[in-house]
């Protein structure tokens, strides 16, 4: 595989950008070797600047549903960037989307527009404060929820913990009114709400995890969950920042017929330009400045731009309503995955819903932050290698998920499959682990 434009613009970005990048995944870090520099996308593929094609199936981090470069899509932010790019005054534009989303989601009455899912995140989390004038949050471990100062915070193991910042510069002061619980496990949520539910604002969960790689939740979870916060009075917070309109149009909640109170979307509202929200019952959202009392603002909220696009996509989206037809490419290809790693001897667990999944190289169930922490993960930085030779591009980490969009064909299945084959024949050609004399050994980790 040719990389060397890409290896030489990265090692002159590093010397003016931090690391080379913008977001710290993107540097390949966890995997090892240097990032491809992209230079265009189209439909379900990307190309780097070395003129390799991959199949993609990072797609923006999941931003991208429809496939890249969309054709109406492009052509609409075109026609509307003629008309200008930023006004700081309300456009037509934003009342259509924040009325769709409010159509889908039956949840959303009132709808604030932000640019980034972290804002969308802390500006929600502060209505909730603002509203109950309560101060405590119940985060889960392993669920990612942008970079928000007092959610960035180191989880515990199998219990209930006080938030202990996991990032230089957060203050412990602005932690501690965090409590990370472990994902799924309702008996802790339930003696944790009634210690301190009257100190408890509000409750914010992924109710799909994607950033332990995907997690879902177990069977009765998220309805408890949901119980619980109407008993106690505690804004129950969706983050659907990947799965709005990506599981389902109307999200998780839509699928398990939940209705939180407040629900923050982003990613693929944006169409690919940077977009997000939050929403919820007009009788919270009302606390809102200039209404309210509870502040937050934004120069490019809103964006004509990011919300052509973003409106734009919510239409085709809506239109073409292919979800049973890319959930099911998914779970073809998730199981076809499986039983190349059953042949070749590989342990592996997938877990996936809807159009995202997470491959685990081990044969134990992953449902929450600590199960997930077992997994070999220097497995999947050279499988992930192994994939990326085949030119299928994953997720530079173990702990993230891969996405497909409507553009991803049946021969990108097949191709993925044949070069996954191909990857874990290159990985491991042992078969099962050798079991002697009652040790068992473990061969796969001198890999
Ligand atoms: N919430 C979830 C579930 C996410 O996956 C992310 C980002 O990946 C965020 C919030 C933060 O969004 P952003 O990166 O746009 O700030």
């Amino acid at each position: 595989m040719k990389k060397l434009k890409s290896a030489n613009l990265y090692k002159e970005a590093c010397r003016y950008l931090v690391g080379g990048v913008n977001s710290p995944v993107r540097a390949f870090k966890s995997v090892g070797g240097s990032p491809k520099f992209i230079a265009k996308a189209s439909g379900s593929k990307i190309y780097d600047v070395d003129s390799n094609k991959y199949i993609d199936y990072v797609c923006s981090w999941g931003a991208i549903i429809l496939g890249h470069a969309y054709p109406k899509v492009v052509s609409e932010v075109k026609k509307n960037l003629k008309n200008g790019s930023s006004f700081g005054a309300p456009t037509i534009l934003e009342t259509k989307l924040a009325k769709l989303i409010c159509k889908v989601f039956t949840s959303i009455e009132m709808v604030r527009l932000v640019s980034s899912g972290t804002e969308a995140v802390m500006s929600a989390i502060r209505l909730a404060r603002g509203y109950t004038s309560k101060s405590k949050v119940i985060k889960f471990a392993g669920c990612y929820h942008g970079h928000v100062d007092y959610l960035l915070v180191s989880a515990g193991s199998g219990a209930m913990t006080f938030g202990k910042p996991n990032s230089e510069g957060v203050l412990a002061d602005f932690t501690k009114h965090t409590i990370v619980l472990p994902y799924n496990n309702i008996d802790i949520l339930k003696d944790t709400i009634k210690k301190y539910h009257s100190e408890i604002a509000c409750l914010i969960i992924e109710p799909v995890c994607g950033n332990m790689g995907v997690v879902l939740p177990k069977e009765g979870f998220l309805k408890e969950v949901e119980k619980l916060c109407k008993q106690y009075k505690i804004i129950l917070i969706f983050d659907e920042i990947i799965s709005g309109f990506r599981i389902a149009k109307n999200g998780i909640q839509g699928l398990y017929g939940i209705k939180p109170d407040i629900t923050c979307l982003g990613k693929i509202i944006g169409g690919g330009f940077p977009l997000a929200a939050y929403g919820g019952r007009k009788e919270i959202m009302q606390n809102l400045s200039p209404i309210g009392s509870v502040y937050q603002a934004g120069t490019l909220s809103g964006n004509p731009i990011a919300v052509t696009a973003g409106l734009k996509t919510l239409e085709i989206l809506l239109e073409k309503d292919e979800y049973k037809s890319i959930n099911n490419k998914t779970k073809i290809l998730c199981t076809a995955l499986k039983e190349n790693a059953r042949k070749s001897g590989i342990d592996i667990t997938i877990n996936q819903i809807g159009s995202m999944f997470t491959v685990f190289f081990t044969n134990l169930d992953i449902f929450d932050f600590e199960s997930a922490n077992k997994v070999d993960a220097k497995f999947y930085r050279r499988y992930f290698h192994s994939m990326l030779n085949e030119k299928i591009y994953m997720p530079p980490s173990q702990f993230e998920a891969n996405f497909l969009t409507f553009s991803h064909t049946w021969d990108d299945i097949e191709k993925t499959v044949t070069a996954n084959k191909k990857a874990l024949k290159s990985l491991w050609s042992g078969g099962k682990n050798i079991n002697h004399k009652g040790k068992n050994y473990e061969f796969r980790k001198y890999l």
